[in-house]
Formats: C-alpha cells, structure tokens, sequence
C-alpha cells in the first residue's frame, strides 16, 4: 500500500468520529501520493503521517451569563494543527455545529491554504458551539470576553493569531481583542479581522471575497474568458459573500443568489447598487434574514432550500457558481444540474463547499474547478499582511493592499497550475493547490528532524 493509502486508513481508524476530517484527508492525500515516489525522503521520515496529526488540540469550557443571569456552558477549541513554516494562523468559528471533526477537517486544509500565500503562516483553527444568532450585544461580548479568558494562554504574536470565519466578524474580533489586551497588558498583533482604529488592515473584510473572484477571473482567463455578461451563482450572505457579490459586479457580472440558511433568494435582475448595501446592513447591522430581502425588492424566495437546491429545482441558467456559505453544500446531483445548465467555472469561497462527488461532477465536465484552499486564500493573505502592518508599527493603503492581495491570487493560481502540470495532472488545481502548499511545509518538517 502506498504511504498516503496508509495514512488515510489509520486516521478513519484512530478516529471514526470524524467525517469531514476524513473528508478533508482523503481528498488531500490523493492527491500527494505523486509526491511519493519524487521524494521518498518525505516517506522515510514518516511526513504524511506527521502532516495528518495536529501538533496540538485544546478543548476547554466556557461559562457565561445570559442576560436573564443564567450561567450558559459552551465548548471552546483551538486546534493548532502545524506550525512549520510560522506561527499559527486560521480563523474562530461560532456556530452550533461546531465540533473537532469540523476544526480538524478546517485547521488541516489551512496548513495548505497557508503555505500556497507564500506568507510565513503555520495552519490552525479554532471556535465554539455557541450560537450568535438571536443573542444581543452584551451577550455575545460576554461569551467573546469568556473564550478569551481561556484562549489567551494559547494564543500571541509569534504563537497563534486567530482571525474570523463563520459567526465571527468585526464585532467578535474586537471583543476578543479588547479582552486579551486588558489581561496581558500588550497592544499587539495577536489576532487579525480588528478594526482600523486598533490595527486592522484595509481590505481585510473584503479580501477572501474579492480573493475568489479573482482567483476565479485568473480559472477563465485561461480559456479567453472573463466575467463580463456572466450570470453568476453566490451561495451566503455572510462576509465572504457580500465582497464577492460586490467584486463580480465591479468585473462586469451578474450575480442572481443569495441565502442563508433559513432561505434562498433569487434575483434575476442582479443583486447590484442598493441591493448589496441593504444586504450589508441586513446582515452585519440588523442581523436578520435574507427573505427580507425578497420582501424589500418584490423578488423570489425559497424557505428552507439552498441555492443549489434552487438553480436544480428551478433550472436556472448559471454560468460561474461561487460558494461562499458552508462545507458540502453542493452535492454530486446539485452539480450535475449545475453542469447541465451552463456552469463553465467554480471558485469555493467557502471551504470545501462541495462534497467530493460534487468536486468529479466538476472535473468530469471540464469546469474550471478551483479548490477553497487557493480560491479563498485570499482573507488569510490580508491576514498575514495585517500582521506585517502590526510588526512594522504601518499602515498601507487601499490600493496598496488591493494591488498586494491581487498579486498573491495570481501567484496562488500560478503555483497551482505550475504544480499541477509537473506532476502529470496538467490544469487540475486540486492537485496543484494541495501539492504546491505541502512541498513547503514538508520540506520544512524535514529540516527540523524527528520534533
Ligand atoms: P459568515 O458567518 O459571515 O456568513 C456565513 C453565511 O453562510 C451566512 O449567510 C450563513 O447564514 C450562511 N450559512 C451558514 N451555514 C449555512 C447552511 N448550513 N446553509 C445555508 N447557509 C448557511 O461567514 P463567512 O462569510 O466568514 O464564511 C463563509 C465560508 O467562507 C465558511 O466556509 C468559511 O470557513 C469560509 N472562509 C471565510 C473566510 C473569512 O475571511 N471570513 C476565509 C476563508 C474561508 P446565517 O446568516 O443564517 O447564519
């Protein structure tokens, strides 16, 4: 059996509990197993099975008081998965369905993402069970301020620098960060997503949106193609969404979706001008339900039905899909019917958005398929410039930021390609990407000797 066939059936058996770790292995190491036989170094000093294992996993409890005076009890994590080319890095996620298996699946796939930006950053990923939805302002600072009292110990500069993902946003990051600064009497860069008063960067927020329409833009320039005219699927309405909507319609596209996950709202006319701005403050203000928006415009609205589902069922006409909501979202069929009605191009906004059914669905029909871990490396990318920023004690401007994050996806997309082709699978990105950002790190894991 070959090493990565090994490694894959050890981690189901050690831990069977895991689905998307399994998930997120299988689909990476298959795509290593070229990498055997060009560096059997990697296998003689047992890399696969080191790179599959987080250095460490810390699981602890986080008691607060609801604003009723009742004592809640969540479950924190931070799983520090590989710090071999920097410190850890990879964002906190609040949600209900938040478990290890999530984290590890997501702190594993970071590793790659992390060492595809060419930023000195090691893979990790953290959070909570907890629910923001339907909390108020002091109670959601009091649950941040609760994390953070234990996460702290775990967390600094040169150590592990969380960022957002799903539930966390401006407003957690600065309950957070406000809370680690009081305790350790320090100002510095230990978490990225902060505000601009306190040492966040410019285009952080937009930057894994516009990163995936423009690792997307670089996928159709290789057939000649942009985005002018094109109808365009977005799935959320989350930060990751609202700046890809926002950048397609910049490119000349027209995005026709949105949900989140209570509905999905279709707009034929696109969702441009106002519409984005009301969406913003419906979602980061307000914080309520995209159907409102089917109410405000007079468009579409399906309760209960994801977009896939929707453009399947209603087969709406697609040209590029951009999923930016949540992990396996599309399945094989939802990417059938994708296929079938015009889809050319897929840039995963979220990770790992499609199931590995959806991923050959893709493949099999020649769609330009570009995996999370390259098309959305964007936001960490800002994330590690927003550190740069915070050691040199600088900012630098919009465009400097924006011209620095387009480079990086270009980059990104080249090395993709450049991999994919010296190891025989010419143009597939899922093999490119993930070989790409593993030479480094392993190359890296092999210097430090057995540790
Ligand atoms: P947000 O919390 O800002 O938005 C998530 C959006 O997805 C919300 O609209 C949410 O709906 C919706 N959603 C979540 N779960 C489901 C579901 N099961 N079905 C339908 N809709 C759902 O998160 P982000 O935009 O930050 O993250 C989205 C994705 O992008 C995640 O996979 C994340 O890991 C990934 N990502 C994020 C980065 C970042 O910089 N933020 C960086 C790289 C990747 P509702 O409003 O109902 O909760």
């Amino acid at each position: 059996m070959s090493a990565v066939k090994d490694v894959i059936a050890k981690v189901k058996q050690r831990d069977p509990n895991e689905p998307e770790f399994h998930q997120a292995v299988e689909e990476v190491m298959e795509s290593l197993e070229p990498t055997e036989a060009k560096h059997p170094e990697f296998v003689k000093a047992k890399i696969y099975d080191r790179i599959v294992e987080p250095d460490r996993t810390i699981i602890f409890r986080v008691p607060w008081v609801d604003d009723r005076g009742e004592v809640q009890v969540n479950r924190g994590f931070r799983v520090q998965f590989n710090n071999a080319i920097g410190p850890y890095k990879g964002g906190i996620r609040f949600h209900p369905s938040v478990n290890l298996s999530i984290l590890k699946f997501l702190g594993f796939e970071q590793i790659f993402k992390n060492s595809l930006t060419t930023l000195p950053m090691g893979g990790a990923k953290g959070g909570s069970d907890f629910d923001p939805k339907g909390k108020s302002d002091d109670e959601v600072m009091r649950f941040c301020h609760a994390f953070t009292r234990e996460l702290f110990r775990h967390i600094g500069p040169e150590t592990d620098v969380p960022a957002g993902d799903i539930g966390v946003g401006g407003r957690e990051i600065g309950y957070m960060f406000g809370y680690y600064k009081k305790i350790m009497n320090e100002h510095t860069g230990v978490l990225t997503g902060k505000g601009l008063e306190y040492g966040g960067s410019l285009i952080r927020p937009e930057a894994t949106g516009y990163g995936a329409v423009y690792f997307a833009a670089e996928m159709l320039a290789t057939r000649g193609l942009d985005f002018n005219g094109k109808v365009v699927a977005i799935s959320g309405s989350g930060n990751v969404a609202q700046y890809a909507v926002e950048k397609v319609n910049q490119l000349g596209g027209k995005v026709i979706t949105l949900c989140d996950s209570n509905a999905t709202i279709v707009d034929e006319e696109g969702i441009c001008g106002e519409k984005c701005d009301f969406v913003k403050e419906l979602k980061n203000v307000r914080r309520g339900r995209i159907k409102e928006y089917a109410d405000r415009f007079g468009t579409v609205c399906y309760l209960g039905n994801n977009v896939w589902d929707v453009i399947r069922e209603q087969g709406l006409k697609v040209d590029i899909a951009i999923p930016c909501a949540t992990q396996n979202e599309i399945d094989g069929k939802n990417a059938e019917a994708l296929v079938k009605n015009g889809c050319i191009c897929v840039a995963e906004g979220a990770n790992m958005p499609s199931t590995p059914e959806a991923v050959k669905v893709f493949q099999s029909n020649n769609v330009l398929f570009g995996p999370g871990k390259a098309a959305n490396a964007g936001g960490v990318s800002v994330s590690g410039l927003e550190m740069s920023q915070n050691s040199l004690k600088l900012s630098w401007s919009r465009e400097e930021v924006d011209k620095m994050l387009l480079n990086i996806m270009k980059n990104i997309h080249k090395a993709c390609l450049d991999a994919s082709e010296a190891y025989g699978k010419k143009g597939d990105y899922v093999v490119g990407a993930n070989i790409a950002g593993f030479l480094k790190v392993a190359k890296a894991m092999l210097a430090y000797g057995i540790v």
